[in-house]
């Protein structure tokens, strides 16, 4: 007869403190592994803090048939405002179309009927056709080439505020949760793994997930961890206007480069985004560069009625995404994770903010196939859900 395994005694290191870390932690924590997370700054504050704020299925995705991402990430956007209503908000999209608008109106609709589809039941809202009366009269568009266009359905959540509450809940379903305590070496030891910080403490584990998000090239290398997969670094940048445009969201698109790009309301302001720039320094203090600022300035001016300059614009924000294998394009990059498990070492290769419950689930399941333990997670339940609102 084999040694039976006590649950509670197999110890996982999750290294990384942003929203996929913190929920692989929350869901192995509700498994009863023993589960320690180590942060070198503090949780959520990196690019799981510098999003979009969507928590969305990405209609964007869908012109690049990634059809099983925006299934994931709609299912996921349901759970989400069902469980956590206090921070996740439906927000109206409207989508203009102008005379010289890079994408047809029949394409759109396509688009947001699949969209709908893809929802099911769960679905915010159908989408609706508009006429350029209807849009100018609800948002400040300019009105000149524009022939309609449509409002869809989707949601927004304070992204730093989801990271923390499921860093709470985390910790109690008992995970232990080391902010300011950077990872500097991982030491493969017979079975076992011994993590070494900055500090130099030397802690063994029975396996560890690495989710350092756009750190992981520089960790698997630093580490001479092969993988079959690398990341491209893709800086986002965002302008926060000092004022409110508008009480909906809008897409909109850009002629010159055929990208999409929001303008939200925001908790009394606007928030206007994102770029795509293949990312090449440091990966601390990312910043939105003064092209970055002036390309999304000129966009927004393109569709608005009121243009606006650097004044109106009171501060910025960028992050990094993590995305998984290479191209020319940055907007060509796939949206979809990876995982990849090497014995008892797991690697997260990329994740959106929605979907980081999908995937913690599936980090736990190759876990649990790890220890040849199928473990039943106990129910999710946020824990210090404070008022993060959106609007
Ligand atoms: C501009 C932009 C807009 C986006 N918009 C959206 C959106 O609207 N909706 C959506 O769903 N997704 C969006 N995303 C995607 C989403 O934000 C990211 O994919 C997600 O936040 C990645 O989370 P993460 O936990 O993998 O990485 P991070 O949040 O970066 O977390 C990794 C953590 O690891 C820590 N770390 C690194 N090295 C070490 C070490 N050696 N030791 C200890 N800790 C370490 C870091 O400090 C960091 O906190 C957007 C991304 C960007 C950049």
């Amino acid at each position: 007869m084999g040694t039976k395994v006590r649950f509670d005694t197999v110890r996982v290191a999750v290294i990384g403190g942003g929203i996929n870390g913190l929920g692989v932690a929350w869901e192995l924590s509700r498994r009863d592994y023993d589960v320690t997370l180590f942060e070198k700054g503090r949780c959520g504050a990196q690019t799981s803090s510098a999003t979009t704020k969507m928590i969305h299925g990405g209609l964007r995705y869908l012109e690049h048939a990634h059809m099983a991402l925006v299934r994931e990430s709609l299912r996921d956007r349901a759970w989400l405002l069902a469980n956590l209503p206090e921070l996740v908000k439906p927000v109206e999209i409207l989508l203009p179309l102008y005379a010289d608008s890079p994408r047809r109106a029949f394409t759109l609709r396509a688009g947001l009927m699949l969209y709908d589809l893809l929802a099911g039941r769960s679905n915010i809202a159908r989408h609706m056709a508009m006429s350029a009366d209807e849009l100018t009269a609800r948002v400040p568009l300019t009105a000149d080439g524009l022939r309609g266009g449509f409002s869809y359905w989707d949601a927004q959540v304070d992204d730093y505020a989801l990271a923390r509450v499921v860093m709470s809940s985390a910790i109690s379903d008992g995970a232990k949760v080391r902010e300011e305590t950077r990872v500097v070496s991982l030491r493969r030891k017979e079975k076992e793994w011994i993590v070494v910080t900055a500090s130099g403490e030397e802690q063994r584990f029975d396996l560890v997930v690495n989710a350092v998000g756009p750190w992981m090239n520089a960790l698997l290398a630093e580490n001479r961890i092969h993988s079959r997969y690398i990341l491209s670094l893709v800086r986002g940048s965002h302008l926060v206007l000092r004022s409110r445009v508008a009480d909906v969201g809008m897409l909109l698109q850009s002629l010159s480069d055929r990208r999409v790009f929001f303008v939200l309301p925001w908790k009394g302001t606007t928030l206007v985004g994102t770029t795509e720039v293949m990312h090449r320094t440091s990966l601390e203090n990312v910043q939105a560069t003064g092209e970055e600022i002036d390309y999304l300035i000129a966009r927004f001016n393109r569709y608005l009625r009121d243009p606006i300059t650097y004044d109106d614009v009171a501060s910025t924000f960028a992050g990094v995404r993590p995305l998984v294998g290479r191209a020319l394009n940055p907007s060509a990059i796939g949206r979809e994770y990876r995982l990849e498990r090497r014995g008892n070492l797991l690697n997260i290769f990329g994740g959106k903010m929605t979907t980081f419950r999908s995937m913690a689930e599936k980090v736990a399941m190759r876990v649990d196939n790890y220890f040849g333990h199928v473990r039943t997670a106990r129910p999710a339940r946020f824990l210090g859900v404070k008022s993060g609102s959106v609007d």
